[in-house]
Protein backbone atom coordinates (compact mmCIF):
# COMPACT_ATOMS: atom_id res chain seq x y z
CA UNK A 1 0.00 0.00 0.00
CA UNK A 2 1.37 3.40 -0.91
CA UNK A 3 2.18 5.46 2.52
CA UNK A 4 3.41 1.98 4.43
CA UNK A 5 7.41 2.60 3.98
CA UNK A 6 6.58 5.73 5.64
CA UNK A 7 4.62 4.64 7.89
CA UNK A 8 7.17 2.31 8.61
CA UNK A 9 9.88 4.40 9.25
CA UNK A 10 7.95 7.27 11.06
CA UNK A 11 6.93 4.51 13.75
CA UNK A 12 10.38 3.50 14.11
CA UNK A 13 11.37 3.43 17.92
CA UNK A 14 14.50 1.68 18.98
CA UNK A 15 15.14 1.42 22.81
CA UNK A 16 16.80 4.42 24.06
CA UNK A 17 20.21 1.79 24.35
CA UNK A 18 19.93 1.39 20.77
CA UNK A 19 20.40 5.20 20.33
CA UNK A 20 23.13 7.90 20.73
CA UNK A 21 26.69 6.91 20.30
CA UNK A 22 29.83 6.20 22.72
CA UNK A 23 30.82 9.44 24.45
CA UNK A 24 27.43 11.18 23.80
CA UNK A 25 25.71 12.91 26.75
CA UNK A 26 23.51 15.55 27.81
CA UNK A 27 25.24 16.61 30.78
CA UNK A 28 27.96 18.97 31.25
CA UNK A 29 30.11 18.36 34.25
CA UNK A 30 32.16 21.59 35.18
CA UNK A 31 36.31 20.32 36.36
CA UNK A 32 37.12 18.58 39.14
CA UNK A 33 38.18 21.18 41.77
CA UNK A 34 39.21 18.79 44.43
CA UNK A 35 41.81 16.39 44.96
CA UNK A 36 40.76 13.14 43.11
CA UNK A 37 39.44 9.96 45.54
CA UNK A 38 41.25 6.95 45.01
CA UNK A 39 37.98 4.82 44.40
CA UNK A 40 39.92 1.55 44.53
CA UNK A 41 41.74 2.29 48.25
CA UNK A 42 37.96 4.22 49.50
CA UNK A 43 35.48 1.51 48.66
CA UNK A 44 37.65 -1.78 47.71
CA UNK A 45 35.64 -4.61 46.17
CA UNK A 46 32.42 -2.43 45.53
CA UNK A 47 33.16 -1.28 42.02
CA UNK A 48 31.85 -2.67 38.96
CA UNK A 49 34.15 -4.68 36.76
CA UNK A 50 33.09 -2.68 33.88
CA UNK A 51 30.83 0.24 33.25
CA UNK A 52 27.25 -0.22 33.70
CA UNK A 53 25.78 -0.24 30.13
CA UNK A 54 23.91 2.95 30.16
CA UNK A 55 22.44 5.08 27.11
CA UNK A 56 24.93 7.26 26.22
CA UNK A 57 22.45 10.41 24.29
CA UNK A 58 21.98 13.51 23.73
CA UNK A 59 19.33 15.76 25.69
CA UNK A 60 17.23 16.64 22.76
CA UNK A 61 17.63 12.45 21.74
CA UNK A 62 15.84 11.55 25.44
CA UNK A 63 13.66 14.66 25.45
CA UNK A 64 11.97 12.98 21.79
CA UNK A 65 12.33 9.32 22.70
CA UNK A 66 10.25 9.88 25.82
CA UNK A 67 7.80 12.41 24.61
CA UNK A 68 6.62 10.45 21.42
CA UNK A 69 6.67 7.82 23.89
CA UNK A 70 4.19 9.16 25.69
CA UNK A 71 2.09 10.54 22.50
CA UNK A 72 1.25 6.67 22.00
CA UNK A 73 0.11 6.27 24.94
CA UNK A 74 -3.58 6.20 25.04
CA UNK A 75 -5.55 8.00 28.13
CA UNK A 76 -8.00 9.61 29.57
CA UNK A 77 -6.33 13.22 29.21
CA UNK A 78 -6.28 12.66 25.07
CA UNK A 79 -9.66 10.48 24.42
CA UNK A 80 -12.85 8.83 25.22
CA UNK A 81 -12.60 5.94 27.50
CA UNK A 82 -15.70 4.07 27.81
CA UNK A 83 -13.98 1.23 29.60
CA UNK A 84 -17.10 -0.61 31.64
CA UNK A 85 -16.72 -1.04 34.83
CA UNK A 86 -13.57 0.69 35.38
CA UNK A 87 -15.55 4.64 35.67
CA UNK A 88 -12.59 6.72 33.33
CA UNK A 89 -13.84 9.70 33.84
CA UNK A 90 -12.64 12.75 33.70
CA UNK A 91 -9.96 13.59 36.67
CA UNK A 92 -10.52 17.19 37.53
CA UNK A 93 -7.32 18.86 37.42
CA UNK A 94 -7.70 20.90 40.80
CA UNK A 95 -7.50 17.85 42.22
CA UNK A 96 -3.97 17.58 41.08
CA UNK A 97 -2.86 21.11 42.78
CA UNK A 98 -4.48 19.84 46.11
CA UNK A 99 -2.28 16.91 46.07
CA UNK A 100 0.83 18.49 44.97
CA UNK A 101 0.77 21.25 47.85
CA UNK A 102 3.97 21.05 49.49
CA UNK A 103 2.51 20.48 52.77
CA UNK A 104 1.23 16.91 50.86
CA UNK A 105 2.97 16.15 48.48
CA UNK A 106 6.53 16.46 50.80
CA UNK A 107 5.25 14.96 53.99
CA UNK A 108 7.46 12.22 55.06
CA UNK A 109 5.56 9.01 55.84
CA UNK A 110 7.19 8.89 59.25
CA UNK A 111 6.46 12.63 60.18
CA UNK A 112 5.42 12.28 64.15
CA UNK A 113 1.36 12.68 64.44
CA UNK A 114 2.06 16.24 66.08
CA UNK A 115 3.71 17.54 63.10
CA UNK A 116 0.95 16.03 60.17
CA UNK A 117 -2.23 17.29 62.23
CA UNK A 118 -3.16 18.62 58.91
CA UNK A 119 -2.92 15.81 56.82
CA UNK A 120 -4.38 13.33 59.77
CA UNK A 121 -7.13 15.80 59.64
CA UNK A 122 -7.97 15.61 56.01
CA UNK A 123 -8.22 11.52 56.47
CA UNK A 124 -10.11 11.89 59.21
CA UNK A 125 -12.50 14.64 57.63
CA UNK A 126 -12.70 12.38 54.15
CA UNK A 127 -13.54 8.61 56.37
CA UNK A 128 -16.49 10.70 57.71
CA UNK A 129 -17.27 12.06 54.50
CA UNK A 130 -17.05 8.10 53.18
CA UNK A 131 -19.23 6.53 56.03
CA UNK A 132 -22.05 9.58 55.57
CA UNK A 133 -22.13 8.84 51.60
CA UNK A 134 -22.77 5.24 51.74
CA UNK A 135 -24.54 4.75 55.32
CA UNK A 136 -21.82 3.63 57.08
CA UNK A 137 -20.73 4.38 60.48
CA UNK A 138 -16.94 4.35 59.94
CA UNK A 139 -14.18 4.08 57.15
CA UNK A 140 -10.66 3.13 57.19
CA UNK A 141 -8.85 4.51 54.25
CA UNK A 142 -5.57 1.62 54.25
CA UNK A 143 -6.33 -0.58 51.46
CA UNK A 144 -4.59 0.50 48.28
CA UNK A 145 -7.23 -0.75 46.06
CA UNK A 146 -10.17 -1.91 45.40
CA UNK A 147 -9.56 -5.91 45.69
CA UNK A 148 -7.34 -5.40 48.82
CA UNK A 149 -10.33 -3.40 50.02
CA UNK A 150 -12.73 -6.59 49.60
CA UNK A 151 -9.72 -8.81 50.82
CA UNK A 152 -9.67 -6.56 53.76
CA UNK A 153 -13.56 -6.40 54.44
CA UNK A 154 -13.85 -10.13 54.45
CA UNK A 155 -10.92 -10.26 56.85
CA UNK A 156 -13.12 -8.29 59.21
CA UNK A 157 -15.92 -10.50 58.73
CA UNK A 158 -13.81 -13.62 59.47
CA UNK A 159 -12.41 -11.78 62.54
CA UNK A 160 -15.81 -11.14 63.99
CA UNK A 161 -17.32 -14.71 63.25
CA UNK A 162 -14.07 -15.69 65.44
CA UNK A 163 -15.07 -13.27 68.01
CA UNK A 164 -18.23 -15.14 68.71
CA UNK A 165 -16.30 -18.61 68.56
CA UNK A 166 -17.60 -19.33 64.98
CA UNK A 167 -15.49 -20.37 61.93
CA UNK A 168 -18.29 -20.66 58.81
CA UNK A 169 -16.26 -21.06 55.68
CA UNK A 170 -18.87 -20.23 52.58
CA UNK A 171 -19.33 -16.97 50.85
CA UNK A 172 -22.42 -16.86 48.38
CA UNK A 173 -21.54 -15.10 45.34
CA UNK A 174 -23.54 -14.56 42.15
CA UNK A 175 -22.47 -15.36 38.61
CA UNK A 176 -22.00 -11.84 37.67
CA UNK A 177 -19.25 -10.81 40.05
CA UNK A 178 -16.07 -9.34 39.10
CA UNK A 179 -13.54 -12.13 39.41
CA UNK A 180 -11.75 -10.05 42.25
CA UNK A 181 -14.35 -11.31 44.47
CA UNK A 182 -14.07 -15.24 44.22
CA UNK A 183 -10.30 -14.33 44.64
CA UNK A 184 -10.51 -12.39 47.71
CA UNK A 185 -12.62 -15.06 49.25
CA UNK A 186 -9.51 -17.55 48.33
CA UNK A 187 -7.09 -15.61 49.98
CA UNK A 188 -9.11 -15.16 52.92
CA UNK A 189 -9.29 -19.08 53.59
CA UNK A 190 -13.05 -18.76 52.25
CA UNK A 191 -14.71 -20.85 49.83
CA UNK A 192 -16.56 -18.79 47.16
CA UNK A 193 -20.27 -20.43 46.48
CA UNK A 194 -21.34 -19.02 42.87
CA UNK A 195 -24.93 -19.03 42.37
CA UNK A 196 -27.03 -17.51 39.38
CA UNK A 197 -28.88 -14.59 38.80
CA UNK A 198 -32.01 -14.48 37.40
CA UNK A 199 -33.22 -13.69 33.93
CA UNK A 200 -33.32 -10.23 34.50
CA UNK A 201 -29.91 -9.88 35.35
CA UNK A 202 -30.37 -9.59 39.20
CA UNK A 203 -30.48 -11.50 41.94
CA UNK A 204 -33.75 -13.69 43.36
CA UNK A 205 -34.68 -13.82 46.33
CA UNK A 206 -35.88 -17.34 45.94
CA UNK A 207 -32.39 -18.08 44.27
CA UNK A 208 -30.83 -16.62 47.85
CA UNK A 209 -32.71 -18.37 49.59
CA UNK A 210 -31.58 -22.12 48.32
CA UNK A 211 -28.73 -21.42 48.20
CA UNK A 212 -28.49 -20.18 51.69
CA UNK A 213 -30.30 -23.63 52.30
CA UNK A 214 -28.05 -25.77 50.51
CA UNK A 215 -24.64 -24.35 52.22
CA UNK A 216 -26.46 -25.56 55.69
CA UNK A 217 -24.67 -23.33 58.61
CA UNK A 218 -21.65 -22.55 57.16
CA UNK A 219 -22.60 -19.18 55.60
CA UNK A 220 -20.26 -16.66 56.38
CA UNK A 221 -21.68 -14.47 54.12
CA UNK A 222 -22.78 -13.00 50.62
CA UNK A 223 -21.23 -10.61 48.33
CA UNK A 224 -23.15 -8.25 46.90
CA UNK A 225 -22.22 -5.71 43.74
CA UNK A 226 -24.76 -2.96 43.49
CA UNK A 227 -25.29 -2.11 41.05
CA UNK A 228 -23.94 -5.24 39.38
CA UNK A 229 -21.18 -5.40 36.84
CA UNK A 230 -24.10 -5.90 33.96
CA UNK A 231 -25.27 -1.64 35.39
CA UNK A 232 -28.55 -3.49 36.76
CA UNK A 233 -29.98 -2.13 40.22
CA UNK A 234 -30.15 -5.02 42.26
CA UNK A 235 -33.54 -4.71 43.60
CA UNK A 236 -34.17 -6.97 46.15
CA UNK A 237 -31.21 -5.62 48.15
CA UNK A 238 -32.90 -5.24 51.80
CA UNK A 239 -34.35 -8.71 51.33
CA UNK A 240 -31.53 -10.66 50.04
CA UNK A 241 -29.20 -9.00 53.37
CA UNK A 242 -32.34 -9.94 55.87
CA UNK A 243 -31.86 -13.59 54.57
CA UNK A 244 -28.39 -13.59 55.14
CA UNK A 245 -28.54 -11.94 58.31
CA UNK A 246 -31.28 -14.55 59.71
CA UNK A 247 -28.57 -17.08 58.80
CA UNK A 248 -26.01 -15.36 61.03
CA UNK A 249 -24.20 -14.22 58.03
CA UNK A 250 -22.43 -10.87 56.77
CA UNK A 251 -23.02 -9.08 53.93
CA UNK A 252 -20.03 -7.50 51.71
CA UNK A 253 -21.06 -5.00 49.02
CA UNK A 254 -18.55 -4.72 46.36
CA UNK A 255 -18.88 -0.53 45.86
CA UNK A 256 -16.37 -0.08 43.02
CA UNK A 257 -19.48 1.32 41.37
CA UNK A 258 -20.70 3.96 43.36
CA UNK A 259 -20.84 5.80 40.70
CA UNK A 260 -24.47 4.94 39.64
CA UNK A 261 -25.82 5.76 43.19
CA UNK A 262 -24.12 8.81 44.92
CA UNK A 263 -26.82 10.75 46.75
CA UNK A 264 -29.16 8.45 45.84
CA UNK A 265 -28.84 5.20 47.68
CA UNK A 266 -26.90 4.12 50.51
CA UNK A 267 -26.33 0.41 50.72
CA UNK A 268 -25.54 0.95 54.62
CA UNK A 269 -29.48 1.51 54.17
CA UNK A 270 -30.07 -1.66 52.70
CA UNK A 271 -28.20 -4.18 55.04
CA UNK A 272 -24.87 -4.00 53.58
CA UNK A 273 -22.32 -4.52 56.98
CA UNK A 274 -18.63 -4.24 54.93
CA UNK A 275 -18.05 -2.82 51.60
CA UNK A 276 -15.09 -1.20 50.09
CA UNK A 277 -14.79 2.60 47.75
CA UNK A 278 -12.78 2.69 44.34
CA UNK A 279 -11.84 5.95 45.13
CA UNK A 280 -9.82 5.68 41.82
CA UNK A 281 -13.26 5.27 40.06
CA UNK A 282 -15.93 6.97 41.73
CA UNK A 283 -13.72 9.93 43.12
CA UNK A 284 -12.15 11.21 40.49
CA UNK A 285 -7.95 9.99 41.52
CA UNK A 286 -6.44 8.87 38.41
CA UNK A 287 -6.03 4.82 37.31
CA UNK A 288 -5.21 2.77 34.50
CA UNK A 289 -1.75 2.24 33.42
CA UNK A 290 -1.11 0.66 37.08
CA UNK A 291 -1.15 4.09 39.03
CA UNK A 292 -1.79 3.97 42.83
CA UNK A 293 -5.39 3.31 43.70
CA UNK A 294 -7.30 3.59 46.93
CA UNK A 295 -9.89 0.87 48.03
CA UNK A 296 -11.12 3.16 51.46
CA UNK A 297 -13.58 0.22 53.56
CA UNK A 298 -16.65 1.22 54.72
CA UNK A 299 -18.20 -0.70 57.95
CA UNK A 300 -20.92 -0.78 60.53
CA UNK A 301 -20.34 -0.06 64.22
CA UNK A 302 -20.02 -3.61 65.13
CA UNK A 303 -17.21 -4.52 63.08
CA UNK A 304 -15.65 -1.61 64.12
CA UNK A 305 -13.06 -3.44 66.31
CA UNK A 306 -11.95 -5.46 63.41
CA UNK A 307 -10.52 -3.23 61.15
CA UNK A 308 -7.16 -2.77 59.98
CA UNK A 309 -4.70 -0.94 62.74
CA UNK A 310 -3.66 1.41 62.95
CA UNK A 311 -6.44 3.85 62.94
CA UNK A 312 -6.25 7.75 62.42
CA UNK A 313 -9.03 8.95 64.42
CA UNK A 314 -10.04 12.49 66.80
CA UNK A 315 -8.91 12.31 70.63
CA UNK A 316 -10.32 15.86 71.84
CA UNK A 317 -8.31 18.79 69.83
CA UNK A 318 -5.86 15.99 68.56
CA UNK A 319 -5.49 13.85 65.85
CA UNK A 320 -3.67 10.72 66.41
CA UNK A 321 -3.08 7.61 64.74
CA UNK A 322 -4.02 4.90 66.93
CA UNK A 323 -2.13 1.53 67.51
CA UNK A 324 -3.51 -0.05 69.83
CA UNK A 325 -6.39 -2.18 68.18
CA UNK A 326 -5.93 -5.49 69.99
CA UNK A 327 -8.87 -6.77 67.58
CA UNK A 328 -7.44 -5.59 64.39
CA UNK A 329 -7.08 -7.90 61.31
CA UNK A 330 -3.66 -6.00 61.76
CA UNK A 331 -2.32 -3.82 58.95
CA UNK A 332 -3.09 -4.18 55.32
CA UNK A 333 -0.67 -1.41 53.66
CA UNK A 334 2.36 0.09 54.58
CA UNK A 335 2.50 3.86 56.63
CA UNK A 336 -1.22 4.70 56.06
CA UNK A 337 -2.13 3.79 52.67
CA UNK A 338 -2.22 5.89 49.32
CA UNK A 339 -2.41 9.39 50.92
CA UNK A 340 -2.40 11.62 47.51
CA UNK A 341 -5.43 9.40 46.34
CA UNK A 342 -6.93 10.84 49.66
CA UNK A 343 -6.39 13.98 49.41
CA UNK A 344 -7.90 14.07 45.74
CA UNK A 345 -10.78 11.97 46.84
CA UNK A 346 -11.49 14.71 49.62
CA UNK A 347 -11.18 17.59 47.64
CA UNK A 348 -13.25 16.22 44.93
CA UNK A 349 -16.54 15.48 47.27
CA UNK A 350 -15.76 18.83 48.78
CA UNK A 351 -15.77 20.48 45.48
CA UNK A 352 -18.89 19.35 44.21
CA UNK A 353 -21.32 19.01 47.59
CA UNK A 354 -23.58 16.60 48.44
CA UNK A 355 -25.91 18.64 45.18
CA UNK A 356 -22.97 17.78 42.91
CA UNK A 357 -22.09 14.12 43.59
CA UNK A 358 -26.02 13.63 43.30
CA UNK A 359 -25.89 14.96 39.96
CA UNK A 360 -22.63 13.12 39.15
CA UNK A 361 -24.72 9.70 39.64
CA UNK A 362 -27.84 11.39 37.61
CA UNK A 363 -25.83 12.17 34.63
CA UNK A 364 -23.70 9.21 34.74
CA UNK A 365 -26.72 7.20 34.40
CA UNK A 366 -28.43 9.77 31.64
CA UNK A 367 -25.26 9.16 29.51
CA UNK A 368 -25.54 5.27 29.68
CA UNK A 369 -29.31 5.09 28.88
CA UNK A 370 -28.45 7.76 26.41
CA UNK A 371 -25.70 5.25 24.71
CA UNK A 372 -27.92 2.35 25.27
CA UNK A 373 -31.27 4.14 23.19
CA UNK A 374 -28.89 5.73 20.58
CA UNK A 375 -27.70 2.11 19.47
CA UNK A 376 -31.09 0.55 19.72
CA UNK A 377 -31.53 -1.32 16.39
CA UNK A 378 -27.63 -1.82 15.90
CA UNK A 379 -26.32 -3.53 19.11
CA UNK A 380 -28.71 -5.43 20.91
CA UNK A 381 -28.48 -4.56 24.96
CA UNK A 382 -27.35 -8.20 27.05
CA UNK A 383 -31.08 -7.32 28.90
CA UNK A 384 -33.79 -4.88 28.63
CA UNK A 385 -34.07 -3.86 32.10
CA UNK A 386 -33.26 -0.12 32.73
CA UNK A 387 -29.78 0.65 33.15
CA UNK A 388 -27.50 2.57 35.43
CA UNK A 389 -24.15 3.85 35.02
CA UNK A 390 -22.85 1.27 31.98
CA UNK A 391 -24.66 -0.46 28.86
CA UNK A 392 -24.00 -3.88 28.37
CA UNK A 393 -24.33 -5.12 24.11
CA UNK A 394 -24.01 -8.51 23.05
CA UNK A 395 -22.71 -9.19 20.00
CA UNK A 396 -24.62 -12.41 19.23
CA UNK A 397 -26.85 -10.96 16.51
CA UNK A 398 -23.66 -9.12 14.57
CA UNK A 399 -21.76 -12.40 14.93
CA UNK A 400 -24.78 -14.78 13.89
CA UNK A 401 -25.09 -12.35 10.44
CA UNK A 402 -21.25 -11.32 10.26
CA UNK A 403 -19.18 -13.52 11.68
CA UNK A 404 -17.55 -10.45 12.82
CA UNK A 405 -17.19 -10.71 16.99
CA UNK A 406 -17.16 -8.53 20.02
CA UNK A 407 -13.02 -8.70 20.03
CA UNK A 408 -13.22 -7.23 16.48
CA UNK A 409 -15.49 -4.48 16.91
CA UNK A 410 -13.39 -3.60 19.70
CA UNK A 411 -9.72 -3.05 18.14
CA UNK A 412 -11.84 -1.15 15.39
CA UNK A 413 -12.80 1.14 17.50
CA UNK A 414 -9.38 2.05 18.29
CA UNK A 415 -9.03 3.35 14.75
CA UNK A 416 -11.36 5.35 14.78
CA UNK A 417 -9.72 6.92 18.33
CA UNK A 418 -11.75 5.32 20.77
CA UNK A 419 -10.63 2.96 23.89
CA UNK A 420 -12.40 0.32 23.76
CA UNK A 421 -15.13 -0.71 25.74
CA UNK A 422 -14.30 -3.74 28.68
CA UNK A 423 -14.91 -6.68 26.26
CA UNK A 424 -16.11 -10.34 26.87
CA UNK A 425 -17.25 -9.38 30.97
CA UNK A 426 -19.00 -10.18 32.85
CA UNK A 427 -18.66 -13.67 31.66
CA UNK A 428 -22.51 -14.18 31.96
CA UNK A 429 -22.95 -12.19 29.01
CA UNK A 430 -22.49 -13.64 25.74
CA UNK A 431 -19.80 -11.81 23.67
CA UNK A 432 -20.09 -8.74 26.07
CA UNK A 433 -19.37 -5.14 24.91
CA UNK A 434 -19.77 -2.90 28.15
CA UNK A 435 -20.07 0.89 27.66
CA UNK A 436 -19.58 3.08 30.56
CA UNK A 437 -19.52 6.61 29.28
CA UNK A 438 -19.33 8.59 32.75
CA UNK A 439 -20.75 11.74 33.45
CA UNK A 440 -17.81 13.94 32.17
CA UNK A 441 -18.76 13.47 28.82
CA UNK A 442 -20.59 15.55 26.32
CA UNK A 443 -23.28 15.05 24.24
CA UNK A 444 -21.25 15.58 20.99
CA UNK A 445 -18.66 12.93 22.18
CA UNK A 446 -20.74 10.47 22.78
CA UNK A 447 -22.79 10.99 19.52
CA UNK A 448 -18.91 10.66 18.27
CA UNK A 449 -18.95 7.60 19.38
CA UNK A 450 -22.12 6.52 18.49
CA UNK A 451 -21.91 7.16 14.97
CA UNK A 452 -18.51 5.39 14.96
CA UNK A 453 -19.91 2.41 16.26
CA UNK A 454 -22.96 2.50 13.86
CA UNK A 455 -19.95 2.30 10.87
CA UNK A 456 -18.69 -0.63 12.20
CA UNK A 457 -21.56 -2.25 12.29
CA UNK A 458 -21.97 -1.57 8.44
CA UNK A 459 -18.38 -2.17 7.64
CA UNK A 460 -18.93 -6.16 9.58
CA UNK A 461 -21.86 -6.16 7.12
CA UNK A 462 -20.12 -4.75 3.80
CA UNK A 463 -16.76 -6.08 4.46
CA UNK A 464 -16.28 -8.12 7.45
CA UNK A 465 -12.61 -8.60 6.73
CA UNK A 466 -12.15 -5.23 7.47
CA UNK A 467 -12.94 -5.51 10.90
CA UNK A 468 -11.64 -8.40 11.73
CA UNK A 469 -8.14 -7.51 10.54
CA UNK A 470 -8.59 -4.10 12.75
CA UNK A 471 -6.84 -1.64 13.72
CA UNK A 472 -4.86 -0.46 10.95
CA UNK A 473 -4.04 3.08 11.66
CA UNK A 474 -1.90 2.41 15.05
CA UNK A 475 1.54 1.87 15.19
CA UNK A 476 1.37 -1.88 15.98
CA UNK A 477 -1.36 -4.15 14.02
CA UNK A 478 -3.53 -6.84 16.45
CA UNK A 479 -1.41 -8.30 19.03
CA UNK A 480 -0.85 -11.74 20.15
CA UNK A 481 -2.80 -11.07 23.39
CA UNK A 482 -2.33 -14.58 24.80
CA UNK A 483 1.54 -13.96 24.17
CA UNK A 484 1.35 -10.51 25.45
CA UNK A 485 0.20 -11.10 28.38
CA UNK A 486 1.71 -14.96 29.41
CA UNK A 487 5.16 -13.80 27.66
CA UNK A 488 5.40 -10.15 27.68
CA UNK A 489 9.63 -8.78 27.23
CA UNK A 490 9.34 -6.44 30.09
CA UNK A 491 12.88 -5.38 30.11
CA UNK A 492 15.43 -4.65 27.21
CA UNK A 493 18.33 -6.53 26.70
CA UNK A 494 21.28 -6.93 23.96
CA UNK A 495 19.82 -9.75 22.01
CA UNK A 496 16.18 -11.22 22.67
CA UNK A 497 16.59 -14.29 24.25
CA UNK A 498 14.13 -16.74 26.33
CA UNK A 499 15.60 -15.05 29.34
CA UNK A 500 14.76 -11.59 28.74
CA UNK A 501 11.01 -13.27 28.66
CA UNK A 502 9.48 -12.77 32.29
CA UNK A 503 7.49 -16.31 32.59
C1 LIG B 1 -12.69 -2.43 39.50
C2 LIG B 1 -13.49 -3.41 40.27
C3 LIG B 1 -12.91 -4.16 41.30
C4 LIG B 1 -11.41 -4.18 41.60
O1 LIG B 1 -10.87 -2.93 41.91
P1 LIG B 1 -9.28 -2.69 41.80
O2 LIG B 1 -9.06 -1.35 42.36
O3 LIG B 1 -8.95 -2.81 40.35
O4 LIG B 1 -8.61 -3.76 42.60
C5 LIG B 1 -13.72 -4.98 42.03
N1 LIG B 1 -15.03 -5.09 41.76
C6 LIG B 1 -15.62 -4.40 40.75
C7 LIG B 1 -17.09 -4.55 40.52
C8 LIG B 1 -14.88 -3.54 39.97
O5 LIG B 1 -15.45 -2.87 38.97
Amino acid sequence: MPGDAAKGLQFKEPPIFERGAPGRSGASLSALDVPPVDLDAALPNLQRAKPAALPEVSEPEAIRHFVRLSQWNFSIDTQFYPLGSCTMKHNPKVNEWAARLDGFANLHPLTPPHLAQGALEVMVRLQALLAEIVGMDDVSLQPAAGAQGELTGLMMIRAYHQSMGRSPRKILIPDSAHGTNAASCTLNGFEAVPFASGPQGIVEPETLARALEAASGDVAGLMMTNPNTIGLYESAMPKLTQLVHEKGGQVYGDGANMNAVLGRARPGDVGVDVMQYNLHKTFTTPHGGGGPGSGPVAFKRHLQPFQPSPVVRRLENQFIIDADRPESVGRVRSFLGNFGMMVRAYTYIRELGADGLRSVSDLAVLNANYVAAALRGVLPLAFETPMLHEAVFTDRALEAKTGVKTLDVAKRLIDYGYHPPTVYFPLVVRGALMVEPTETETKQTIDSFVEALKAIVKEAEDSPDLVKGAPHLTRLGRLDEARAARKPRLRWSPVPSAASEIE
